[in-house]
């Protein structure tokens, strides 16, 4: 079956799918993004991720392109289209648009609208259970990590770093020798007292949704969150340690660098915060 992608106004075959040589995303980075789950067919979390991208847009000060009813109905034209009855991602990209390149905001240019989608296998608890490894690196991006651009170059050279390490992700560090977030994820560790600890919201971290979701379940729970910067050193010693996105969900960390979490299995909390988490994921297509 072919691909469908939507491209300001069409909705073409994926293949022929293209945007402008001078479209200030290609050019600058001007532009942002967001990737919603989708599992039996419909969008998890739709409203706060499209929130965020709401926010996204009036901090770089991009027009919507259209309404956000109209966005949903394109949104769920492309899952239709490309088949997903079961578990994908929707992408959506915004940027500023086409205009001739100079650095200056141009005054009157149409915001370009890309939408795409792809099918996943169904979740499988599982393979999801499986820890990861990651490695820790500094943390070279700009001061709004709140925003969620397009401009990843940081991102996508840290996850590289973390592949040719034999890791599946790389944790940022700042100037304090504090934890950030992941390449395209949010950092949590357990402490040996209990503690469910994640960096609080600021423009240090993209606020994932999963996070948030996350954040939810733990504190209906009852579990002790606090959110603050916590150190590589506090995290090496942590008893359980994880991630989490759209994309990964909730995924134990079981190495960082070369130092075993735990017992190098996913910990208890982190798996009941999968399954809650997953849960969660799963109600959304019903
Ligand atoms: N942090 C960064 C830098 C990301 O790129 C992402 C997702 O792409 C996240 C955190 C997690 O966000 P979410 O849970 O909304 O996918």
């Amino acid at each position: 079956m072919s691909r469908i992608a939507y491209v300001n106004g069409r909705y073409r075959l994926h293949a022929d799918a293209v945007v402008h040589v001078e479209d200030r995303g290609y050019q600058f980075a001007d532009g942002v993004y967001e990737v919603i789950a989708v599992q039996r067919g419909r969008m998890v979390d739709e409203g706060p991720h499209l929130s965020r991208l709401d926010r996204s847009l009036s901090e770089l000060r991009i027009p919507w392109p259209m309404s956000r009813r109209a966005l949903r109905v394109v949104l769920v034209e492309v899952i239709g289209r490309n088949r997903i009855i079961d578990s994908g991602l929707v992408y959506v990209q915004i940027t500023r648009g086409v205009a001739p390149r100079s650095h200056a905001i141009p005054s009157a240019t149409a915001s370009c609208l890309v939408v795409t989608a792809r099918p996943l296998p169904p979740f499988d608890r599982d393979a999801a259970r499986k820890g990861v490894a990651v490695i820790t690196i500094p943390d070279i991006r700009w001061k709004r990590c709140d925003i969620k651009t397009v401009s990843l170059l940081p991102n996508v050279l840290g996850k590289q770093q973390a592949i040719d390490a034999g890791a599946f992700d790389a944790w940022m560090i700042d100037s304090d020798g504090a934890v950030t977030e992941g390449t395209a994820s949010n950092a949590w560790i357990i402490s040996t007292a209990g503690e469910l600890i994640t960096r609080q919201a600021s423009t240090a971290i993209l606020n994932g949704i999963t996070r948030c979701a996350v954040f939810g379940i733990a504190a209906d729970q009852g579990c002790t969150l606090v959110e603050r910067p916590f150190t590589v050193a506090e995290a090496r010693s942590a008893a359980e340690a994880f991630q989490t996105s759209t994309t990964s969900v909730v995924k134990p960390v079981v190495r960082i660098d070369d130092t075993m979490i735990g017992d190098g299995k996913i910990g208890p909390l982190t798996e009941r915060l999968l399954d809650l988490y997953a849960g969660h994921m799963l109600a959304a297509g019903e």
